[in-house]
């Protein structure tokens, strides 16, 4: 019996008579004072008398997990050097999930309700009942949560009068329909689709990379991927990297299908998950939306799996266990004898390479479809054309506005950095304003009127007087962050409608769907955005892009700073002239010779890889060589130190495996803990997980140091 507990082995029950279990079927078990959730891993090691075995307390009336499920919870806990347990908590992650679903009371608001006399409008109750005003009846124990305050608070409104109770059934799923016909593709398009239909039918394991530029029907073609699987009878699933800002994506799927997939993230409401994951175990659910937690759920019979934007940095999890959702999600994929669709407009170098030496095959769409031709990219060289002082955006890149407004067309001004201003400093003395908990700068966030750490969370007044020197009205704003942009925007352009796009300006996904649609409607002249509005959407009078700081990605320096810049721009790039328009990206940067903003200019993706690819070659980094990092934190640096200085001293080296470090991390204090890296590099061929088990027991850790795993990092904070 495995249980979903940071626990190294499977345990041994007795199954009482007359209870018949196979392997896979989800049971409750007895552990001490407990009850806890278990799976039935396989028969018991014998290693204990049964007489003095505790016993299987109940079977669940669900479908067992499949042996494939069963073993992907092995490969990733072994990949990732994760206990087992851990790996399977994140399969039954909603326990409730277990048992028949009860219909359960809700509330509403009730219209045109008053208060009777004498009832007081406390705080927490005008939050509920403004929480009622839009959006579906919820539970009290949610609207509790919501709000944050009791569910009392929830009762005492119900008692008087003011919400309307309704039952609620279980969360209806749609049934997508295959049937439904496509639009007519393109001759390439379609070749593309046959490939992906054929091998969805054959139903074997293969890794296809659907490389094509934005714009070029990818999405259309993966939907027939798709249509065949639910042919099948089978469920696809499809991952998308940020699946709470996709509410384009969900419309689009409605529309092709007839009917919305199931979705699977963090945003969902508990009822949400618990009738989600049982309809997933009972074959219900044809087709699955997902961030990467989607990955574990207990899909009866999957068909294909598509990773779209595979090349995102979001599938990769770096909290509890750390594993890269893509690479887990061909794994998925090979244990289950299915095919798996990888598909970006600029894949990661690892699939790039795994492409090209033919280990995945590869389907391209060259053209955007229905003639639309790819913006045209130019560098603004912000040595020369210079912005003016304390402002951001260039002259030529300001006339660009002027005549896109003028065109009657819209503008975005891309910058990846929220808040107004990432540095706050002292005039007189020079203190910079530090998080007391993390390395990093407290940005300053006008709107909120606060300091706040990004890493942590930590919040703080913006201070009126130097809390070093003590001098008053010194503090001041060092470069930009997204509103400060639009301060400039305003100044530049005091009639234009413009709003900012940020995951902090816009609260949740319905928000930043409304926004979009707003944005679609051309109700926004310019919008000013991060990285939330480089993603997939679609804005046919979009005709200018700006690159407030191109740059911005490339410091820092860590081994795909290169590769992600690349990504990001092209990616942000694409959101121009996506309609009969044609588009226009302009780009500021100090160094318009960098590989990088060259490849862009030119549109030479092919030679930047290349480029990059030779690089990396060169120095034995991945895809051609491994990496794993260790991670040492506590809150007593001198024992983090020492234990670091012992994991140093006690690691495997050789010809082929080195050993960096340890070395404070960039971020050397995070949320209080300080911390330590030690970085194994090897050759492609080494197994890097047997190395570092040894490696670890032959240190002691004590309890208050944690050591992390990050096997195939992608961050070195
Ligand atoms: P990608 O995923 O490669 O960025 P999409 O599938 O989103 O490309 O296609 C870009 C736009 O072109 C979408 O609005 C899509 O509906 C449209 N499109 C693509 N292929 C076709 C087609 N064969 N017929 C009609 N519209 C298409
Ligand atoms: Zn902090």
């Amino acid at each position: 019996m495995l249980l979903p507990l940071p626990l190294r082995e499977a345990y041994d029950y007795r199954v009482p008579d007359g209870m018949e279990l196979v392997p896979g079927d989800f049971v409750e078990v007895p552990l001490g004072p407990r009850r806890l959730i278990g799976v039935v891993w396989g028969p018991g090691a014998g290693t204990v008398e049964s007489v003095r075995l505790k016993a299987v307390v109940r079977r669940f009336d669900v479908p067992p997990m499949t042996e494939v499920g069963r073993r992907f919870v092995e490969w990733v806990a072994a990949y990732t050097m994760t206990l087992p347990g851990f790996v399977l908590r994140m399969a039954v992650s909603v326990p409730s999930a277990l048992e028949p679903p009860k219909p359960m009371l809700a509330y509403l608001r009730k219209p045109d309700a008053e208060p009777p006399p004498g009832f007081k409008m406390t705080d927490p109750r005008k939050r509920i009942l403004a929480l009622l005003t839009d959006g579906p009846p919820r539970t009290p124990a949610e609207l509790a949560e919501e709000a944050g305050c009791g569910v009392t608070v929830v009762r005492g409104l119900a008692e008087a009068g003011l919400l309307d109770p309704v039952m609620l059934q279980p969360t209806r799923l749609g049934r997508p329909d295959w049937r439904r016909p496509g639009p007519a593709l393109s001759a390439n398009q379609q070749g593309a689709a046959d490939d992906l239909r054929e091998r969805v039918t054959s139903g074997c394991y293969s890794t296809v990379l659907l490389d094509g530029v934005t714009g070029s029907g990818k999405t259309e073609v993966y939907y027939e991927a798709i249509s065949a699987a639910l042919e099948q009878g089978k469920q696809a699933l499809v991952l998308l990297p940020e699946i709470a800002l996709s509410a384009q994506w969900l419309d689009r799927f409605a529309r092709r299908f007839g009917a919305p997939p199931a979705e699977w993230h963090s945003e969902l409401t508990g009822a949400q998950r618990r009738d989600t994951w049982r309809a997933v175990s009972k074959g219900e659910v044809p087709v699955v939306v997902g961030a990467r937690s989607a990955l574990f759920l207990p899909y009866p019979d999957l068909g294909v799996i598509i990773v779209d934007e595979e090349h995102d940095s979001a599938y990769k999890q770096e909290e509890g266990a750390i594993y890269h959702a893509r690479d887990m999600a061909v794994a998925r994929a090979h244990l289950g004898g299915l095919p798996i669709v990888l598909v970006s407009a600029t894949p990661s170098l690892e699939t790039k390479v795994n492409a090209d030496s033919h280990r995945y095959a590869r389907i391209e769409l060259p053209s955007r479809h229905g003639g639309a031709v790819l913006p045209d990219v130019e560098l603004v060289d912000l040595r020369r054309d210079r912005p003016p002082a304390r402002h951001w955006l260039a002259p030529s890149l300001r006339k660009a506005l002027t005549d896109t407004l003028a065109g009657g067309e819209q503008a975005m001004l891309f910058l990846n950095r929220r808040g107004y201003a990432p540095l706050t400093l002292c005039r007189a003395c020079g203190h910079r304003m530090q998080c007391p908990n993390c390395t990093a700068w407290l940005v300053e966030h006008r709107l909120a009127r606060k300091l706040q750490c990004h890493h942590c969370g930590l919040q703080q007044p913006l201070p009126h007087a130097c809390p070093e020197c003590g001098e008053e009205g010194t503090m001041a704003a060092c470069g930009p962050g997204v509103e400060r942009i639009a301060e400039e925007v305003a100044e530049l352009f005091p009639d234009a409608r413009a709003a900012i796009m940020a995951s902090d300006t816009l609260h949740g996904p319905r928000a930043i769907q409304e926004m979009v649609e707003s944005i679609g409607r051309h109700e926004l002249d310019i919008i000013i955005g991060t990285q939330v509005m480089a993603k997939g959407h679609h804005f046919p009078m979009l005709t200018l892009v700006g690159v407030v700081d191109a740059d911005l990605g490339l410091n820092g320096g860590d081994l795909r700073a290169a590769e992600r810049t690349y990504q990001l721009l092209h990616q942000v790039a694409g959101r121009a002239g996506r309609g009969e328009r044609p588009g226009r990206v302009m780009l500021q940067t100090f160094m318009p010779e960098h590989p990088v903003m060259q490849a862009l200019a030119v549109g030479d993706r092919d030679g930047f890889y290349q480029l990059e690819a030779e690089m990396r070659l060169e120095a034995g980094m991945p895809p051609f060589g491994r990496l794993a990092a260790l991670i040492v934190s506590g809150e007593d640096p001198t024992l983090v130190e020492r234990v670091a200085m012992a994991l140093g001293r006690a690691a495997p080296r050789s010809d082929t495996v080195h050993i960096l470090g340890p070395a404070p991390a960039p971020l050397a204090l995070l949320r209080g803990r300080h911390r330590r890296r030690l970085l194994m590099k090897a050759p492609r061929s080494t197994q890097v997980q047997p190395l570092i088990a040894e490696w670890l027991d032959r240190v002691e850790i004590p309890p208050a140091i944690r050591v992390q795993i990050d096997v195939d990092p992608y961050s070195f904070l």
